[in-house]
């Protein structure tokens, strides 16, 4: 491996830049020239490549975002796409690519690897929904971001004898619905990936905490269960406690990395850099019972993923019956 490129592909999550900075610092200290590639796949089709030095990743480390930016493509789904893709790596002398991301943009390193060139995926998703890691990077920020937010929620509406009901983000994984569940001390989390209660139950709970002199009831929804907005009106409606839903949205995406985050990005950066200078491809890096390892990309793809039923076990201990 001569030139290593790196990309963020998928939605954007915090600590990204952590891990573009580590990528370009150990290959360039391994003797490798770096290349820059703008907005993921669809900046790689269009040429959007530029060299990186060690100062273009000055100022990052704490920056959330992506400072490479990154987006989703469509052309590079059809087997077209993906060789013109691996053809504009030649034209810039790109034999390595990082890419970072989710389960989709593994795909597409897995498809660019088919067509000769070295690639290696690095988890970065605040959703933690990939089945072959432990972490993701991003997901200890936007629970934080979350947490901190919630707990802001949780203090007016006690003054208030309220109902919040606040949905999180995750898209079909409730991880940091059930994360915040526990650290924010919810009365009730609904899940995409387990049975939950029903409307009903949850309306005479909360009429029974009431009854018990409860101030507040705090709900969290996961993204991937929804009708937040309805299911407050439907509250409101029936025990005419005034019941208020927020959807926290974008906020959760954004913000400076935690100081976990960046060291996963860190440590996980530098093993792509060297795996593919031991000739790897077609890899993932993952973080699994606390060591750092790597997959076969289609091995890492086949593996599920759940809910850790202790933990849903201990949030339904904890709340307030
Ligand atoms: P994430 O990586 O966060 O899961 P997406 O699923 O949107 O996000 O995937 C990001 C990009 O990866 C897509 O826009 C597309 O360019 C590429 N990609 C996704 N699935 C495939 C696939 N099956 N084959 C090739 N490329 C893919």
């Amino acid at each position: 491996i001569n030139t290593i490129g790196v990309l963020t592909s998928g939605g954007d999550a915090p600590g990204m830049n952590a891990v573009i900075r580590a990528v370009v610092r150990t290959a360039l200290a391994r003797g490798k020239k770096v290349m820059g590639i703008r907005k993921g796949y669809s900046g790689l089709l269009s040429g959007d490549i530029f060299e990186m030095d060690s100062r273009s990743v000055s100022d990052a480390i704490q920056r959330g975002g992506t400072i490479l930016q990154t987006a989703r493509c469509k052309e590079f789904m059809t087997e077209e796409g993906q060789k013109r893709g691996a053809e504009m790596c030649q034209v810039f002398g790109i034999d390595g690519l990082v890419v970072i991301g989710g389960d989709g943009s593994f795909k597409g390193a897995e498809r660019l690897a088919h067509q000769g060139i070295n690639t290696i995926g690095i988890p970065g998703t605040i959703d933690l929904d990939i089945a072959c890691t432990d972490y993701t990077i991003g997901f200890d920020t936007a629970v934080n971001t979350a947490m901190e937010a919630i707990d802001k929620i949780r203090d007016t509406s006690t003054s208030h004898e309220r109902c919040s009901i606040v949905e999180v983000m995750g898209r079909h994984a409730g991880y940091i619905a059930l994360w915040c569940g526990i650290v924010n001390g919810a009365e009730e989390v609904f899940l995409p990936e387990v049975e939950n209660i029903t409307q009903d139950d949850l309306i005479r709970r909360i009429l029974e905490n009431k009854k018990k002199g409860k101030k507040h009831n705090l709900i969290i929804m996961a993204e991937g269960v929804g009708g937040t907005n309805e299911l407050a009106e439907k509250i409101q409606r029936i025990t005419g406690i005034e019941t208020r839903p927020t959807i926290l949205g974008h906020l959760q995406r954004g913000g400076s990395p935690s100081a976990l985050d960046r060291y996963h990005a860190s440590m996980m950066g530098a093993a792509a850099v060297d795996l593919l200078c031991e000739g790897k491809s077609n890899r993932v890096v993952a973080f699994k019972n606390g060591e750092y390892m790597d997959f076969d990309i289609n091995e890492a793809l086949a593996m599920e993923k759940s809910i850790p039923p202790r933990a849903r076990e201990v949030e339904r201990l904890l709340e307030s019956r």
